[in-house]
């Protein structure tokens, strides 16, 4: 802003003085103590400080600090130590004195406010996501420290607004797009109401130049017949005031071009369907017989006398008031013309709390015990800013969150914001920047600390995505979206995936038909083949062998069994769920009619001391206990004992078909079974404790074995540990998958 340091003329001189004069003038109309004293040293100095310096707009720099001065003490209600701190407030900044020159000449207090408002100067969005983040800790901080560093920098902020037209067009969008996602609500949530409407309006005019002059034309054109139908509405409200003996003020309220705007947006209207852009303000000093909420009620029944109340447009603030400290009773009445119109009724101290915020709020309680008050006010603040964590961003979103109930905003590494849906997760973001992205994701680094694909983001968060090449989309990820466009991205994906699988297994089936050379009869390959594994798409057998679920193994004795029907080959079916008394009943292969030794075992219990029978457990497939197996009895008569879905055993069913057997188990509760899981999840600082909480505190399990390795915020394990059974072992690993860290835990076969 030192576009060209020359001295100023007389006139500008002039100007300068008429500015302070001013200044002192609005401060002269207050209740605060008047100490005019410290304002002139104050003004002097930083009028020396910034001397020959000129804004852009090319008038005096210290033209900019007395106009923020002024904002403080005439819309916002401060006082001294506020005001001087507003003419100070750009000294540290662009000039070479220091805090501790403020501090030697004015003393600790406004030193730390300069100070506050100094260390936020570059803005709440820096040109960084992480200067941002920051820059919101230090407005916290500040913040919590002296309410005044906040108030003082809307007040700065509301003045580069009122001028914003000097700046350069690009400059203009950023402090506009700013201004409006956190200066305006940030307004808002102090209770400033008419500089909240002020920014926004102001915001409005330079990010919509156009709609913004086309509603404003409007609005003058309109504006005649609008006071017209004013003083026509209020003139019975006054009459009925008068005899109440009420000292009273009445407002003609007119919307405002970004607030209609905002209405013709939001509900899809046209200006002229704007019904509510006149609004009556009663105004009033309440007498001191009866409380001002009741004296407000009495008003309200007055006017309803006159004009029909809207039934459910009734607001009562004056019960409940809003948490920036607004009290009023707003109601809804149809006026002369049948149009609706909104009354607002307030006392006068309402309304000086709904125009200058919580600040005046206290400014009422001065001379009672007022530094208690402010305490306890900012004490509110700062429960609202600490509660629920520490976090920067939180409070971002205690403002945001009325204005985006549905809606968060999130930002990428490099400060770009997102809009996303209520309750979207992080692999929902990864979707959202690009498909790829989505695919390859593997988590997520959030406000720099890293996060599972499933966590769900929250307003003001940073999110970095974190993708692997080696990484593919899961099923159980559609469970972990909610836009529609990561959604169809999943199911893509999946689909691309199937088609590929079934063109794989299509591939096979041709090749084993070759080797088996049985090209001729393909057609009865593919059917007996669906029948023996009881499925009827090719497609979906296809996809299944392509992904090497089911085998084809099978396909050579389907063809060459000329005298065996298809269901002869049928795969074995438990007797688990059947009545096991009669063993002789159970379902077994067609083999059975021609063995020689059919009175043989066809089902065995697999107790844990080899009672009756004896067994041992295959080392191909390692079963234990609860797994699904069945048995094959060797040329000795021992019994050996396969998963059912094991490979081997695949191959030993179709040429030793006669020696096999159902197995069932009895309960194990003696020997324990080493067992091997691989599992997945986000590297966090303390997950592999919560695994090991569950594998040893909880199961109680014996851990023989465990690999780690993290890479790229993931890591990977491997562990073997001892179990009783295939129920311990499958608990264990759901609930090690309850963990949100992890990404997927499975017993593996090895
Ligand atoms: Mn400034």
């Amino acid at each position: 802003m030192k576009e060209n340091e020359t001295a100023f003329t007389e006139q500008e001189e002039q100007l300068i003085e008429q500015e302070f004069e001013a200044l002192l003038a609005d401060y002269a109309q207050t209740r605060h103590r008047q100490k005019i004293d410290i304002i002139t040293k104050a003004y002097l100095f930083a009028k020396q400080a910034h001397q020959g310096v000129r804004r852009r707009s090319g008038e005096p720099y210290i033209m900019h600090p007395l106009a923020v001065a002024r904002i403080v003490v005439k819309e916002i209600g401060l006082g001294s130590t506020s005001i001087c701190s507003a003419l100070l407030h750009d000294v540290v900044e662009d000039t070479d004195y220091t805090t501790e020159d403020i501090s030697n000449l004015f003393g600790q207090k406004i030193a730390s406010i300069v100070d506050g408002l100094t260390k936020i100067s570059g803005g709440v969005f820096g040109e960084q996501a992480s200067v941002q983040a920051e820059n919101f800790r230090k407005l916290i901080l500040t913040m919590s420290e002296d309410i005044r560093v906040i108030l003082i920098k809307i007040a700065d902020r509301l003045h580069n607004m009122r001028t914003l037209e000097f700046q350069p067009v690009e400059k203009q969008y950023k402090i506009a797009g700013e201004t409006l996602y956190i200066y305006a609500p940030l307004a808002h949530r102090l209770g400033l109401f008419p500089i909240k409407t002020e920014l926004e309006n102001l915001s409005f005019k330079y990010e919509h130049p156009e709609i913004y002059a086309e509603i404003s034309k409007k609005l003058a054109d309109n504006k005649n017949s609008q006071m017209e139908a004013y003083e026509a509405f209020v003139a019975p409200i006054k009459l009925m005031l008068e005899e109440m003996g009420y000292e009273y003020r009445l407002e003609a309220r007119i919307k405002s071009p970004y607030s209609i705007w905002k209405k013709m947006r939001d509900k899809n209207i046209r200006f002229e369907d704007v019904y509510d852009l006149l609004a009556v303000r009663i105004i009033f000093s309440p007498n001191t017989e009866r409380s001002e909420k009741d004296q407000c009620w009495m008003i309200y029944s007055a006017l309803t006398e006159i004009y029909k109340p809207h039934p459910e447009r009734i607001r009562d603030w004056l019960s409940t008031p809003k948490s920036n400290g607004y009290e009023a009773l707003h109601v809804t009445v149809m006026g002369q013309n049948g149009e609706w119109v909104e009354v607002q009724i307030r006392t006068t101290r309402m309304h000086e709390i709904a125009e200058k915020g919580l600040a005046a709020h206290w400014k009422y309680k001065m001379g009672e015990d007022d530094d208690s008050e402010l305490d306890r006010w900012l004490r509110q603040i700062k429960d609202l800013l600490e509660d629920p964590e520490p976090n920067a961003m939180d409070f971002l979103d205690t403002f945001k969150l009325n204005l985006f109930a549905s809606e968060i905003c999130v930002f990428t590494p490099n400060g770009e914001i997102k809009t996303l849906p209520l309750g979207a997760t992080t692999l929902d973001f990864a979707f959202m920047l690009h498909t790829e992205l989505g695919e390859h994701c593997i988590g997520a680094k959030v406000n720099h600390s890293l996060q599972p694909l499933s966590y769900e983001l929250k307003s003001g968060d940073q999110v970095e995505i974190l993708t692997s090449t080696n990484q593919h989309p899961q099923k159980e990820w559609l469970g972990w979206v909610t836009t529609a466009k990561a959604k169809t991205g999943l199911r893509n994906y999946f689909k691309r995936e199937d088609r590929n699988f079934i063109h794989l297994g299509e591939q096979l089936f041709e090749e084993e038909l070759i080797r088996l050379n049985k090209k001729d009869v393909h057609d009865m390959a593919l059917h007996r083949l669906l029948n023996y594994y009881g499925l009827r798409q090719p497609a979906t057998l296809m996809l299944q062998v392509g992904k090497g679920q089911l085998s084809l193994q099978p396909l050579d004795s389907l063809l060459n069994s000329k005298k065996k029907s298809w269901w002869q080959n049928l795969p074995f079916i438990s007797s688990k769920n059947k009545n096991n008394d009669n063993t002789e009943e159970t379902t077994d292969t067609a083999d059975n009619k021609n063995t020689a030794d059919n009175k043989k075992t066809k089902h065995i219990i697999l107790t844990e001391e080899n009672e009756g029978i004896e067994y041992h457990l295959a080392t191909c497939c390692h079963p234990i206990p609860g797994d699904e197996v069945l048995a094959f009895r060797d040329r000795n008569g021992t019994f050996v004992v396969h998963k059912r879905d094991c490979p081997e055993a695949n191959k030993l069913k179709s040429s030793f078909g006669k020696s096999i057997c159902t197995a069932e188990w009895k309960t194990h509760r003696i020997n324990t079974f080493e067992e091997s899981v691989e599992l997945q999840g986000i590297d966090k600082m303390g997950v592999m404790k919560k695994v090991m909480d569950i594998i040893s505190s909880h199961f109680k399990c014996n851990l023989t074995e465990l690999h780690i390795s993290a890479h790229d915020g993931i890591f990977n394990g491997n562990m073997r540990l001892h179990v009783y059974d295939r129920q311990e072992i499958e608990n264990l690993c759901d609930e090690i998958r309850q963990i949100k860290e992890i990404n997927y835990i499975q017993r593996i076969d090895k």
